[in-house]
């Protein structure tokens, strides 16, 4: 049984997204005293990017033939308030490839560089999808979409070097597959020019690629805003409505909240990271999903970075990254950034799903990023700089892969989880997909097979250097 939501004794740390989206038009508090109603359809389990969309697509068939009948009643039960977390719709493309092809016992996602380039094809595909629903919606001002260049900044002629390495291997195999680049990869090998473009100090290369930005929390909004004002179907919303049990019955199932229970032909856990709490001990989805915590900032920029001297790009810098919202700099650091910079330890990330806190260390580091990361950064004035700082929470699972379809052996219980950092790029392909699967049981014949769970992947065990290889990179035990 989870217990999670009602074992927390303190709120959640507050980050930038939801202190950005809280007014009247957002769904705080949404439905959380409304009846809950005793039977649905179809219950969706967590309000986060992966149900908004799933929502979405249940609601808004690209084809009427391919959705639950009309009239079909929803039900979306979030925990606590609708999602949070990122920011960035930058699909994947030649800095993730090697990892995917990188065996399993290494930490890699063991794929073949056919499936690689498929599942990195499909992000793309999900940055298009996305774009389109926020137009077709006019939805591009209320949810800040920016559409530009990610850049990443190099230091070291080593980074320089193996980041060409991993795009021109990208590019082999996408030749191999009968494609070529699509997302107009750059590389400038040029010091000087790196230094004038990037302003990152130490800067000796980089490289650009189309991608784009959004506001995760108002893109999460507004697409359950869409879902429950839809006249063809009876979608209702219910934060602070944890489901802290599902047991199958005949062929139903019942789910347990803080507030009643409700019974459903059909569940689906879009759950994140607090998945394994819906499962017994001696279930593989216990260990198969693991939480890595991380720390983020947003900051005010001075006016030599503001307006017209915005960066007009979002950063990768050899440690960290920064996106340039309507509203400040968010800046992140990765947990591997941060552990090899002597900052926390793994235990503090690693593991730790404890999002009510923030690490004085990582408050100070990012503090400092921007004075030293941006050429001309300097004193920052009262209420420039670091203005906030939050913890969030990613679901990482052991192959690397994200978790998605019917839960083997317990019919009637889908997942769509397990986004490892990449959930702003994969969950609306996921969320179309699953929509469609839920109705025809057969996936779409787009969708990465390497996503779907099975059985053969539930059995696959962490790598010897166990959950930190994975997310670090390194074995510890060699
Ligand atoms: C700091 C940070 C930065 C990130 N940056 C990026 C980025 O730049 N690009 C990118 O692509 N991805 C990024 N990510 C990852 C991305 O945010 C996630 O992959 C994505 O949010 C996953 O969406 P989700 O809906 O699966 O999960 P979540 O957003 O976590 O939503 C899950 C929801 O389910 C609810 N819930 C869980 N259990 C229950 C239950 N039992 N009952 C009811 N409700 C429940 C939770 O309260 C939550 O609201 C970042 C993540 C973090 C934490």
């Amino acid at each position: 049984m989870s217990g999670f939501l009602k074992a927390k004794t303190k709120p959640s740390t507050v980050s930038h997204w939801i202190a950005t989206n809280s007014g009247p038009d957002t769904l705080h508090n949404h439905g959380r005293d409304d009846k809950l109603p005793e039977s649905a359809d179809i219950v969706v389990v967590g309000a986060g990017i992966a149900g908004a969309l799933l929502a979405y697509h249940l609601t808004h068939p690209e084809d009427v033939s391919e959705t639950v009948p009309k009239g079909s009643r929803i039900v979306i039960l979030e925990g606590s308030e609708v999602a949070s977390s990122a920011s960035h719709f930058a699909p994947a493309t030649f800095a993730s490839f090697p990892k995917l092809v990188r065996s399993r016992s290494e930490g890699g996602a063991g794929l073949t560089k056919a499936h690689a380039v498929d599942i990195l094809k499909q992000e793309w595909d999900n940055y298009a999808r996305n774009k389109d629903v926020i137009k077709k919606h006019d939805l591009v001002h209320k949810v800040d979409l920016w559409e530009g260049n990610v850049m990443t900044v190099y230091k070291t002629q080593e980074g320089l070097d193996t980041a060409f390495n991993a795009f021109q291997q990208w590019n082999e195999a996408l030749e191999e597959s009968g494609s070529q680049d699509y997302s107009n990869n750059v590389f400038c090998k040029d010091p000087k020019e790196a230094l004038r473009v990037s302003r990152v100090q130490g800067a000796i290369g980089y490289s650009t690629r189309t991608a784009g930005t959004v506001h995760p929390h108002k893109l999460t909004t507004e697409l359950l805003k869409l879902s429950i004002s839809s006249t063809d179907y009876d979608v209702s919303l219910h934060t602070t409505t944890p489901a802290l049990s599902i047991t199958p019955k005949e062929d139903q199932h019942i789910v347990e909240t803080s507030r009643g229970t409700i019974k459903a032909k059909r569940v689906v856990l879009c759950t994140n990271a607090h998945t394994p709490h819906l499962f017994p001990e001696e279930h593989p989805l216990k260990s198969f999903i693991f939480p890595i915590r991380i720390q983020m900032g947003v900051f005010t920029p001075p006016p030599e970075f503001s307006g017209t001297k915005s960066p007009q790009t979002s950063y990768g810098f050899p440690t960290g990254y920064c996106a340039t919202s309507t509203s400040g700099i968010v800046v992140g650091i990765s947990v591997g950034d941060y552990i090899g910079a002597n900052i926390g330890k793994s235990e503090d990330y690693i593991c730790n799903s404890d999002d009510t806190v923030l690490l004085p260390e990582c408050t100070k580091y990012l503090e400092g990023f921007m004075t030293r990361t941006f050429d001309g950064w300097n004193e920052n004035a009262i209420g420039e700089g670091l203005m906030r700082t939050w913890t969030g929470v990613i679901a990482a699972t052991i192959d690397r892969l994200p978790l998605i379809g019917p839960v083997p052996d317990t019919p009637g219980l889908f997942i769509s989880a397990g986004y490892n950092g990449h959930g702003m790029s994969t969950t609306h392909t996921c969320g179309r997909a699953l929509a469609k699967l839920i109705l025809h049981e057969t996936w779409d014949q787009q969708f990465p097979e390497a996503y779907i769970i099975s059985k053969e992947r539930l059995a696959r065990k962490l790598p010897e250097g166990g959950h930190y290889q994975l997310v670090t990179g390194v074995n510890k035990t060699t």
